[in-house]
């Protein structure tokens, strides 16, 4: 079996090292000759978009898949006309537009916070006046970890917030005042066969994703309405791979964020923490296989690797603690790798956090 996966980056490269053991070879596209994936997999070197690199891909692959979604969707359906593209195209574009995103969750029933489409200065002060403050403003398309937002606290501010999203079709939406950040990663296959990772709870810092811990602390009916709403937006879609979905935790009740049509960050402790890692199941999925076993093997917990490496020896002296690198050069901002921890309990899971955390520097 042969998995062509567009884009080389860090997610690429975990699917490659995922798809060794199961004998199952894989090609990357990505445009950067040093891409984390090119280094553990052969690698085509070119632009997402460019035809001749997706036709030299198309030939190297029986499924297609991607590891970003900012793939273009014409490059998906390109493919697509070749070999099974998994997920589908359809997934892609609803992914890549926060409206169409927004719009898609409600129609599955997974509440969302009050949110309008706004086009230019005009729709946006309609949209304020129908959503109400303080409210968040986010470009439709683009947007990631944080990027292409505008807080907006007061309604004579509009045009700020409009200039600062790059006066691009966007959404309003309202400012929630949530709990906690979870999310929800789960896995279609091709027979229909869903399985859901326990829910993860997420820290966030200036927009990106520092710390996961996993099970989260929920409630059975939360966990049970997670899971409905992750099998809601597959069976929707006809969706085929690992899907995560972001959602605010609003004194008990969900609401649904974004979602992404790949594997994801805040699944990065199931490498070690569950019976089936996310990479192994997006790869099981895609190439129709059966599903693996998504439960925990315990408490784990994940922390990202931001624009420094901390030392090999301070990580691996903590007991469970595993280190994940990505072969990329630190760069202030930049993920460049993860570690994960895996304890019996949470109690344990928090004491090999606080002996890790002292030795990992944010740049
Ligand atoms: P996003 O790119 O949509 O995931 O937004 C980035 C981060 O901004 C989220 O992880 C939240 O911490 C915060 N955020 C986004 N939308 C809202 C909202 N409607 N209410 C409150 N916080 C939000």
């Amino acid at each position: 079996m042969r998995v062509g996966i567009v884009g080389g980056g860090q997610l690429g490269r975990m699917l490659a090292l995922a798809a060794h053991p199961l004998g199952i070879a894989v090609t990357t596209l990505d445009p950067a000759e040093t891409s984390p994936a090119a280094q553990v997999a052969p690698a085509i070197v070119g632009g997402y978009g460019d035809l001749g690199s997706l036709e030299r891909l198309a030939r190297a692959s029986d499924v297609a898949t991607y590891e970003f979604e900012n793939v273009p969707v014409e490059a998906a359906s390109f493919l697509a006309d070749r070999v099974p593209v998994r997920p589908g195209p359809e997934a892609l574009a609803a992914a890549q537009d926060r409206l169409a995103e927004k719009t898609l969750f409600e129609a599955v029933g997974l509440p969302v916070p009050p949110f309008a489409a706004v086009h230019d200065l005009e729709s946006l002060r309609a949209a304020i006046d129908d959503v109400g403050l303080p409210a968040v403003l986010k470009t439709r398309r683009l947007g990631y970890d944080g990027k292409g937002q505008a807080v907006l606290r007061d309604a004579l501010r509009a045009d700020d917030a409009w200039r600062a999203v790059g006066e691009q079709p966007s959404i309003l939406e309202r400012f929630v005042p949530f709990r906690r950040e979870l999310s929800v990663v789960a896995a279609r296959g091709v027979d229909g066969a869903v399985a859901a990772y326990p829910l993860v709870e997420n820290e966030h810092r200036d927009g990106i994703l520092r710390v996961s811990r996993a099970p989260a602390d929920v409630d059975e009916a939360t966990r049970a309405a997670a899971e409905g709403h992750a099998r809601a937006v597959l069976e929707r879609l006809g969706y085929v791979g690992v899907l995560a979905i972001e959602l605010f935790d609003v004194d008990g009740g969900l609401l649904g964020n974004e979602m992404a049509p790949r594997v994801h960050n805040s699944g990065h402790w199931t490498t070690e923490g569950a019976v089936t890692s996310q990479f192994e199941q997006h790869l099981r999925a895609v190439c129709g296989l059966p599903l693996g076993d998504a439960s925990p093997r315990g408490s784990s917990g994940m922390v990202n690797l931001i624009g420094a490496a901390p030392s090999r020896e301070d990580v691996l002296a903590v007991p469970g603690a595993h280190l994940h690198l990505y072969g990329k050069q630190p760069r202030p901002g930049r993920k460049i790798g993860h570690v994960t921890v895996v304890a019996q309990d949470h109690a344990r899971r928090e004491n090999a956090l606080e002996r890790l955390l002292p030795s990992i520097r944010e740049v």
